[in-house]
């Protein structure tokens, strides 16, 4: 497709492993400067010396807990101080705490809420005002098949995931006029360390009620994101996009 991110500054939260690390290397390979964010320092410097060799392109690494404002604030301080401007937002960091709902404690309820829900409200508010100036921006969330689906034992992170669509709805309202888009890719189950808990027997089973039978790999999802994160996607906005080998249609 040709997509040239060259003069583009983009922050992918939870970029240290999995979908975020792919999403990140995806946007390096199109030239972006990067910040490279999860919840040790050492780990980022190292995925970001990582990327920067690889793709030759300008990376940052810098430690944030995205359920802490403050932390999240300061990054975002940084990022400007650095690069001036953040053009890309990626919101992937998320955790699971599964739990039925009778044995489901408030604390594993608001680690996952916090955690995956309130972390986009905190980015999109401080990183939006910068986008505002500059008349441009593109925010990708990270929801999930679960906020659309619901699934026993996860109501925490179903809640979350379905939050996102609601935010990411009302954002493209209120930023659509402002050369900001807001999407949300939902994607299936994809091969990460989250999923790493999850039996052969439920994973065999999963795969058979696919279209595409087999697991999505994390470049499945980074190529969406590659693509909602360059001007090709600039007429679509308060989207959801499925990334789940026709889990859900
Ligand atoms: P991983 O567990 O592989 O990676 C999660 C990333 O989020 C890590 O880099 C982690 O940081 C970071 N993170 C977690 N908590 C925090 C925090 N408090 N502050 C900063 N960073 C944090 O997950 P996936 O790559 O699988 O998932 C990425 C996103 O995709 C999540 O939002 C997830 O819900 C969603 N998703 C995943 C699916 C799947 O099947 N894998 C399916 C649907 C959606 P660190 O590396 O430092 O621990």
């Amino acid at each position: 497709m040709g997509i040239n991110l060259s003069e583009k500054v983009a922050i992918v939260t939870g970029s240290r492993r999995g979908i975020g690390k792919a999403i990140a290397e995806e946007l390096a390979k199109a030239k972006a400067k990067i910040i490279i964010t999860a919840t040790s320092q050492e780990g980022c410097e190292k995925i970001a010396a990582e990327i920067s060799e690889k793709y030759q392109v300008e990376t940052l690494p810098i430690k944030a807990d995205v359920t802490n404002f403050q932390e999240v604030e300061s990054l975002v301080n940084q990022v400007i101080a650095k690069f001036g401007k953040i053009d890309i937002l990626i919101n992937n960091a998320g955790i699971t705490k599964d739990n039925l709902m009778l044995r489901m404690t408030p604390e594993e309820w608001l680690a996952v809420i916090n955690t995956n829900l309130t972390s986009v409200f905190y980015f999109t508010k401080l990183v939006s005002r910068f986008m505002l100036k500059q008349k441009y921006g593109r925010i990708i969330n990270i929801s999930s098949v679960i906020g659309q689906m619901g699934n026993a034992g996860q109501s925490n992170y179903a809640a979350a995931k379905a939050g996102i669509l609601g935010l990411t709805k009302s954002v493209a309202k209120e930023f659509g006029k402002k050369g900001i888009t807001c999407n949300a890719i939902a994607p299936g189950f994809i091969e990460t360390d989250m999923i790493e808990s999850l039996s052969k027997e439920y994973v065999d089973n999963l795969i058979k009620m696919l279209a595409i039978p087999r697991l999505g790999i994390t470049q499945d999802v980074a190529n969406l994101a590659l693509f909602l994160a360059s001007d090709f996607s600039s007429y679509i906005t308060g989207q959801v996009i499925n990334v789940d080998g026709g889990m859900i249609m």
